[in-house]
């Protein structure tokens, strides 16, 4: 893929692989699909309060379930597993998708993406242009933001602080009142 075709907030635009638009893309049971193309059957309804609704069962989430809180549809993919539960709440251009997990009072927001296998939770919050994937777990009071990742089996807990370009990844943890900031490295390998 093309450098110009990687778009600040991490969605890709390339060839839809069914009718070859070039378009803004999703994934689509492993394909990646223009949105007309897409034909996932919606996992969720956003309710007048904001929070979801399961439309159907999918990993440990039931159909019928009540999650968390989302602003808009482009805030939480209808593939994968990944699901917003407890008070949580992810808004503006955050996107959570694959397996991702945000629950407890997390906060995800500005164009912040959590996918992969991970997991967001108790008092944690995303935002700027920060990603977090793999397997990694922010949790506790975190922030993590700016141009920051949080990858591999990483634990970011505590009051932690992660910003700037820093890379949290490997098996590493960071916790108690540690800032991880600028270009630092964090890899606990
Ligand atoms: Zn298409």
């Amino acid at each position: 893929m093309k450098k110009d075709e990687i778009f600040k907030n991490g969605r890709t635009k390339g060839k839809c692989t069914d009718c070859g638009a070039f378009e803004f893309l999703e994934r689509s049971m492993g394909d990646w699909k223009c949105k007309r193309c897409c034909v996932i059957e919606k996992k969720y309804e956003i309710l007048e309060d904001g929070r979801i609704r399961a439309l159907r069962s999918f990993g440990d989430v039931k159909e019928g379930d009540i999650g968390g809180f989302i602003e808009s549809e482009d805030n939480l993919s209808h593939d994968g597993d990944c699901w917003v539960s407890g008070n949580a709440m992810v808004s503006g251009n955050a996107l959570v998708f694959d397996n991702a997990r945000v629950y407890d009072n997390a906060r995800v927001y500005d164009n912040a993406l959590v996918s992969g296998n991970a997991e967001v939770f108790y008092d944690a919050e995303v935002f700027d242009d920060a990603r977090v994937y793999g397997g990694a777990w922010v949790t506790g009071n975190v922030r993590v933001f700016d141009n920051a990742r949080v990858s591999g089996v990483a634990t970011v807990t505590g009051n932690a602080r992660v910003s700037g370009n820093a890379v949290v990844s490997g098996n590493a943890v960071v916790s108690g009142n540690a800032c991880v900031s600028d270009n630092s490295k964090e890899n606990g390998a």
